[in-house]
């Protein structure tokens, strides 16, 4: 599972996304270069970089919302060519409809966004209490807590049932402690669902808390520099030695541009 420089093409089954040289510039700005790590079934992912390295640009590629220049990637085998609902992706900024109730905005995860069958209502009632937003099911997004709003953008990306969940610095607006309790709500439906996780994040303690594994990006161009296994037990206490370890390894590994030795 761990980094490669992208020589191998075989595919291994256990691997879910397998990124191989992935590249991508706009114009001047060579936003990714060389790209190559895998991630395995049901793994929990944390990618971590400073602002601007790529990860966006990443998690928008294996989503299939942009076409990377060069190199490949593959979910379950296949190489991406697309959006698919096999990938629930949860947007950094909510990206929610501000004229559509939270109903409204977990129902256009669905396949069927206009459908009001009784599966389907059953579907939206559901996520609606696996992200804890019962009684607010009327409420429209600018009545709701930044907290309140991402919950909403998880059902949203949950309502297929997607295999992969790609998240996008998704708690990066939220308070200290409603992060927390994110973080352990988060765990809690990744348990559940088994689904393979790829979390984007600038917050090394964020990553530490969550990650099987941490891809650890570097800027100008976006290179993976290294990965670091977290073998951890949950929930994870963060004044812990190993924690406070874990942690200190990746931020001197972040500080130190060019090292590919781990
Ligand atoms: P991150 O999410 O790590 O902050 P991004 O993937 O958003 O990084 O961006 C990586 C680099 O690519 C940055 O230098 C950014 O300015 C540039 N970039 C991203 N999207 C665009 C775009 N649509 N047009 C031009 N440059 C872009
Ligand atoms: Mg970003």
């Amino acid at each position: 599972m761990a980094l490669s420089s992208g020589s191998s093409t075989d595919h291994d089954s256990r691997e879910k996304i397998t990124i191989q040289n992935v590249s991508r510039s706009y114009e001047s700005v060579q936003a990714l270069a060389d790209v190559s790590f895998s991630v395995a079934e049901g793994e929990f992912c944390c990618v971590v970089g400073p602002s601007g390295c790529g990860k966006t640009t990443l998690l928008r590629a294996i989503a299939g919302l942009d076409d990377p220049d060069g190199g490949s990637i593959l979910v379950g085998g296949d190489p991406v060519t697309g959006p698919g609902l096999d990938r629930g992706m949860v947007f950094q900024e909510y990206a929610l409809f501000p004229w559509r109730t939270v109903r409204g905005n977990i129902r256009f995860g669905l396949d069927r966004p206009a459908c009001d069958c009784p599966d389907c209502e059953a579907r939206v009632r559901e996520l609606i209490d696996l992200v804890g937003l019962e009684g607010f099911e009327d409420a429209y997004p600018k009545a709701l807590s930044g907290g309140m709003k991402q919950r909403v953008g998880i059902a949203r990306a949950l309502a297929v049932d997607p295999e992969i969940l790609l998240m996008d610095e998704p708690f990066g607006s939220v308070d200290t402690r409603t992060r927390d309790r994110l973080h352990a709500e988060l765990l809690d439906i990744w348990t559940q669902t088994g689904q393979t996780v790829v979390f984007v994040t600038h917050d090394i303690d964020e990553a530490v808390t969550l990650a099987d594994r941490v891809i650890v990006v570097d800027a100008d161009p976006g290179t993976v520099q290294s990965t670091f296994s977290i073998d951890l037990a949950r929930p994870r206490e963060r004044t812990a030695r190993d924690f406070v370890g874990h942690v200190a390894r990746i931020r001197t590994e972040l500080g130190r541009p060019d090292d590919t030795s781990h």
